[in-house]
């Protein structure tokens, strides 16, 4: 195979997990890198758990990640369609090939016989395989479990198969990331590639997939190698070329546990919510198990794909470190422009009446406010004093141990007399206040007391951004009116 042809397959049971993120970033990067093509197929064939919306969610968030596919159900391609349900009429053929070739059989069982089976199994405390019992059914056996009103489903005879193209029964692979594998196959017993209802099951539609899509290399999780030894077998048992294959290791949680809702966001989508930047999501994922060779971790996904080699690739699993990750989406928020970063500012400031501020104004308030914003939404708490005009809700601390105290009282008087006669400009403001908290210091009292009590009046709390620009962007109306209501 010359052309590099690498997919996604998500299966829509759910919203785009970081994990499946990971690995279509991992396959994008190795299109990139190779001059392939990066390709989406929509796995569901599980009609059950499938829904529309995590169909959508999935070609949003690989999207918002900029991990945009040159074929896919969307935007079609040579090789489609690329929705597995839209393939229903494809699979039975290839199923039908394996039938005539011998390398699959049809199984008459009923749930209830297999699932005595595998009691039998658990009993002998041993590993359950079909027991292959409908191997080798005559036509005369098999036309009367059809009259009983039994429908069969197809097994794949995996001993035939690797009989016909192997030694011995051991199936190896040379792993891009994790180098050879082997398996026993007599291990993995007969599975059912046609289920009696005529649809596919996951190992068989992927194989004739990844076959009729071309797909030269399967970069996917470690969770899929035993499936990876049965599907060798498929592609053999049909002719057809077997992909190369690599397994990355899985994404665990800080504890060591399987990623879940307990430890915090696992959805791409809910990431974006809770305002993480895609730019310090994707960065993020692609050390997870990835390492830059000039040590550099902070790197856009272009310069990631110069540096990319699969075979660098550890094949241990990987710690997904939550502090790590607001660590960097920090780092994203302060180096944004500022013009975007307003702009992605927007979804955490419904609350506020953004209208109340001239466009100036509002740079003004996210330059002086950017510094502490760990996510997006952190915004939302950081600035309700720059709204409200007049009034400002005073927090408990801020009243008790600041506006009640006599200096604080004073301040505030000598402020209001003074900051009639200033203009509100930064600048005026700066000067001003250094010869007030002067003239303060004179009297004894601290500077950062004087500006406490300021605070307090003008943004109802005892911290929060630069002063100077709190008052600039508040103007010299509201602010007073502020620091007049606060004086007893
Ligand atoms: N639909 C499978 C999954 O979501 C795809 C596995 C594969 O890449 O073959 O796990």
């Amino acid at each position: 195979m010359s052309e590099v042809r690498v997919r996604i397959a998500p299966s829509p049971s759910g919203n785009l997990h970081v994990g499946t993120a990971r690995t279509a970033l991992f396959n994008y990067l190795f299109a990139k890198k190779n001059n392939g093509k990066f390709i989406l197929r929509i796995e569901d064939t599980d009609a059950e758990r499938t829904s529309q919306a995590y169909i959508d969610n999935i070609f949003d968030s690989l999207k918002a990640l900029g991990l945009n596919w040159d074929e896919g159900p969307d935007v079609g391609g040579d090789y489609g369609p690329y929705t597995q349900s839209e393939r229903f009429d494809i699979y039975p053929k290839y199923a039908q090939i394996l039938l005539d070739k011998g390398f699959a059989y049809e199984c008459f069982c009923t749930p209830e016989e297999l699932e005595a089976e595998k009691e039998e199994a658990t009993k002998n405390k041993k590993a359950y395989v079909y027991s292959k019992k409908c191997e080798n059914l005559t036509e005369e056996e098999k036309e009367k479990l059809r009259k009983e009103g039994r429908k069969p489903a197809l097994r794949f005879n995996i001993a035939k198969a690797q009989k016909a193209f192997h030694d011995s029964s051991i199936l190896k692979f040379d792993d891009l990331v994790k180098g050879e594998l082997h398996m026993d196959t007599d291990l993995l017993g007969d599975f059912v590639i046609m289920k009696s209802n005529g649809t596919p099951t996951y190992n068989f539609a992927v194989v004739i997939d990844d076959m009729l899509m071309k797909i030269s290399h399967v970069i996917r999780g470690e969770d899929h190698i035993s499936n990876t030894f049965k599907q060798i077998l498929i592609f053999e048992a049909l002719g057809a070329e077997v992909p190369r294959f690599g397994h990355l290791g899985m994404i665990l949680a800080p504890d060591r546990s399987k990623l879940s809702k307990r430890h915090g966001a696992t959805a791409v989508s809910e990431f974006v919510e809770k305002g993480y930047l895609t730019e310090a999501l994707i960065n993020f994922v692609a050390l997870l198990g990835w390492s830059p060779s000039d040590g550099q971790e902070i790197k856009t996904v272009d310069e990631i794909a110069q540096d990319f080699r699969i075979g660098d690739v550890s094949s241990s699993n990987s710690i997904f470190e939550y502090d790590k990750l607001n660590w960097m989406n920090s780092h994203y928020i302060k180096m944004l422009p500022i013009e975007d970063l307003k702009e992605r500012l927007k979804p955490y400031l419904t609350k506020y009446d953004l209208s109340e501020l001239t466009d100036a104004q509002y740079t003004r308030m996210v330059e002086v406010t950017r510094e502490p914003l760990t996510l997006l939404s952190d915004i939302t708490d950081a600035v309700p004093y720059f709204f409200g005009g007049d009034k400002v809700e005073i927090e408990q601390k801020a009243q008790t141990e600041v506006l009640d105290t006599e200096v604080s009282q004073d301040v505030l008087k000598t402020f209001l007399k003074q900051a009639q006669d200033w203009n509100f400009d930064e600048e005026t403001l700066h000067e001003k206040l250094e010869a007030f908290r002067a003239e303060y210091k004179e009297k004894g009292i601290k500077p950062k007391v004087t500006m406490w009590a300021i605070r307090a009046a003008v943004t109802g709390r005892t911290c929060g951004a630069d002063m100077t620009a709190i008052l600039a962007i508040l103007g010299k109306e509201h602010s007073l009116a502020r620091v007049k209501a606060a004086i007893k």
